[in-house]
């Protein structure tokens, strides 16, 4: 191990160090209050985030696997039904999916996008089919015209999977909500990050708001009514008021990842590894930015060795985790996601990384090649 300092995947105290007064006086506002379930730190930060999207209804949840699988239940979607998801996603797409009852029917990933691939989509569709989820992997939007078009003609409903992309635009509208319901994650380390779980369903469908505000609160539509069998999944009140403070910085902590990004893109260019491009007329938000490479593993023992934390997002695809082995899909069945869940890796990436750091990432790469 060398001697000059660590760099890690990703440094969420180093946020809290810029903010902390911030955060402490949120928080501390909430238990002066004594309102610590739901209450109007999460119905303001509803409002504020619905605002931030220019989007109707937002819905604070437990988490967002809660978001994915509550959004599911709006639409009545479970046992006996099908939806499409990517197989190179977080499993959380998946298991929102089975939870409710409905199988994942997964369609491989275009291999310069990551995303799924739209033009497979198609052949996956059957009777059973209700849905289909998009997820915006990486912070990196996904174009969804084709995907959009199938969904209307087939009559399928769109759930995006925003989990990583908080802020993410594609052609000025914002990613998760374009579909009928967009999904955001707030676990600690996304872009937008609680200090603890939490999640948001946005939507501009009135109805699928209330059902699931009714959904997250034990069905419980007045007092002691539950009309619907519902869940423990509401937004956190004292994580409500710390997002609502980070929300105000969320677009200036974006703009500090694409400016790393953009760095590493320059410093990266002659070496012999992918790097993730952001086309014309998207904002990525670079959740993770990730570097494809044949020998991969190689380069991630040497970045580790000179004390550069790295990450693999994700090494399995979901029909190779043990979880999913009754869906009975062998290795082959998804070349893209296979191939790249061998290539990919994530380097460094939040906003307060330094040019310095940076740039000793770039050279700890370019050296892999070199030597
Ligand atoms: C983080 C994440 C989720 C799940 O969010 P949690 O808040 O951890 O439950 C779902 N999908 C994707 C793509 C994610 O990255």
């Amino acid at each position: 191990m060398s001697a000059v300092p660590a760099i890690p995947l990703v440094d969420v105290a180093a946020q809290y160090r810029a903010i902390g007064p911030q955060i402490a006086a949120a928080i501390e506002d909430v238990l002066k209050k004594g309102e610590a379930i739901l209450g109007p730190a999460v119905s303001h930060f509803e409002d504020e985030f619905a605002a931030y999207l220019g989007i109707a209804h937002a819905v604070g949840v437990g988490s967002g696997l809660d978001a994915l699988r509550l959004s599911l239940m709006a639409l009545d979607i479970g046992s006996g039904h099908e939806v499409i998801i990517p197989a190179n996603t977080y499993i959380a797409t998946a298991l929102a999916v089975s939870s409710v009852g409905a199988k994942p029917v997964l369609v491989d990933c275009h291999s310069e996008t990551a995303a799924i691939d739209a033009s497979q989509i198609e052949a996956a569709i059957t009777p059973r089919t209700k849905a289909v989820i998009p997820v915006h992997l990486y912070g990196r939007p996904m174009d969804q015209r084709e995907l959009l078009c199938i969904a209307q003609r087939r009559s399928l409903a769109v759930i995006e999977d925003a989990a990583q992309a908080h802020g993410a635009s594609f052609n000025g509208r914002f990613c998760g909500t374009f579909g009928d319901l967009g999904c955001f994650s707030f676990y600690p380390s996304k872009n937008l990050g609680a200090y603890g779980d939490g999640g948001m369903v946005v939507t501009s469908h009135g109805h699928l708001a209330e059902r699931i505000r009714i959904l997250r609160n034990y069905g419980q539509q007045a007092k002691n009514v539950h009309t619907v069998q519902g869940l423990n999944s509401r937004l956190d009140t004292v994580q409500a008021a710390v997002l609502r403070v980070k929300l105000r910085h969320l677009d200036r902590w974006n703009q500090q990842r694409a400016v790393h990004a953009a760095r590493y893109r320059e410093l990266l260019s002659s070496s012999c590894v992918g790097v993730d491009q952001s086309p014309p007329g998207t904002t990525h938000v670079y959740h993770l930015f990730v570097v494809r490479c044949s020998n991969r593993d190689r380069l991630q023992a040497h970045l580790k060795h000179h004390g550069i934390e790295t990450g693999i997002h994700y090494p399995c695809p979901i029909h190779l985790q043990p979880a999913y082995a009754s869906l009975a899909l062998s290795r082959g069945t998804f070349p893209v996601a296979e191939r790249l869940s061998s290539e990919i890796l994530s380097l460094p990436m939040y906003p307060e990384l330094t040019e310095d750091q940076v740039q000793r990432v770039a050279r700890t790469v370019q050296a892999f090649f070199q030597s």
